[in-house]
């Protein structure tokens, strides 16, 4: 179901609020980055913005600007991380588009569009998750 109004219910929400776990990447005071539970490819990562926004739309432009500089800096720790260079960075808007959940979110996926894994489909392994998580998050700081 598409929405045009924010649900302060929705699993980013909840997050952000502490509700519920995740592995985190990185954070600062406008964005968080964590782990994709159902990557399209190893390494999937989402960078929202502490901002309460459906989807492009609605993003404020001092978020807009805080979620890019996030992704630039988590995608030069997967460069890293994996050692390649391709880096999908997609974002979907609207149920017609994919979206599933309606808190904006940039995906950074270390692939190529031409290996892409099925869209929220297939769950990860945890503990390679926050092992995965613990390696981006290491080089962020670095
Ligand atoms: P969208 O379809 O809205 O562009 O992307 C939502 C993303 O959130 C999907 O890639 C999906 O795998 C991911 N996702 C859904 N539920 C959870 C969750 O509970 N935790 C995490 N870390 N990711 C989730």
């Amino acid at each position: 179901m598409s929405q045009n109004t924010y649900d302060d219910n929705n699993i980013f929400a909840k997050m952000l609020n502490g509700d519920i776990p995740y592995h985190k990447v990185y954070e600062d005071d406008k964005t968080l980055a964590f782990m994709d539970i159902m990557p399209q490819a190893k390494g999937h990562v989402l960078v929202i913005p502490k901002q309460k926004a459906v989807d492009l739309a609605g993003l404020e432009p001092e978020y807009a600007a805080a979620v890019l500089m996030t992704a630039k800096k988590v995608m030069a720790a997967q460069r890293q991380v994996f050692a390649r260079e391709g880096v999908i960075q997609m974002q979907l808007n609207g149920s017609e588009a994919g979206q599933t959940v309606f808190h904006y979110h940039i995906h950074l996926i270390p692939s190529s569009i031409h290996e892409l894994g099925r869209h929220a489909a297939v769950q990860a392994d945890n503990v390679e998750l926050a092992d995965i998580a613990q390696q981006l998050a290491k080089k962020i700081i670095e």
